[in-house]
């Protein structure tokens, strides 16, 4: 748990999220601002900023939010149509939220 981390307190179960997805590694929980019919945020539970700040000892972690990605499309029902994921790194990139996720986006069908 890192202070002042938003998802962090998700996972401390001091924010409220709607979480889809759970086990030994990862949590998913519906984004709050949706910008799919279906979108959820997939996060390790070990706290890191951002790509960049994974190691190699995160290899097998990261794989595992596509791992888990995977596994709630099936059970969703979106495997078959298919299903769009993002990761945002640093300002730049978009990332706002400085706590690694992976964006499953599915329920309507994405342009390029
Ligand atoms: P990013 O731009 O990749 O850092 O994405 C952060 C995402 O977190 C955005 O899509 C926000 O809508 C989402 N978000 C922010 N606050 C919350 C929250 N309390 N619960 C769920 N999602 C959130
Ligand atoms: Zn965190």
């Amino acid at each position: 748990m890192t202070e002042d981390c938003l998802f962090c307190k998700i996972l401390a179960g001091d924010v409220p999220s709607d979480v889809v997805y759970s086990d030994e590694f990862v949590i998913a929980f519906k984004d709050i601002y949706p910008k799919a019919p279906f979108h959820v945020l997939i996060i390790p539970r070990k706290h890191i900023a951002t790509l960049n700040d994974t190691g190699d000892d995160d290899i097998e972690l990261t794989g595992r939010l596509f791992s888990a990605a995977k596994a709630i499309a099936a059970e969703q029902g979106f495997a078959e149509d298919g299903y769009r994921m993002m990761m945002n790194c640093g300002e730049g990139g978009g990332q706002i939220i400085f706590h690694l996720h992976l964006h499953l986006m599915a329920g309507k069908t994405f342009n390029a």
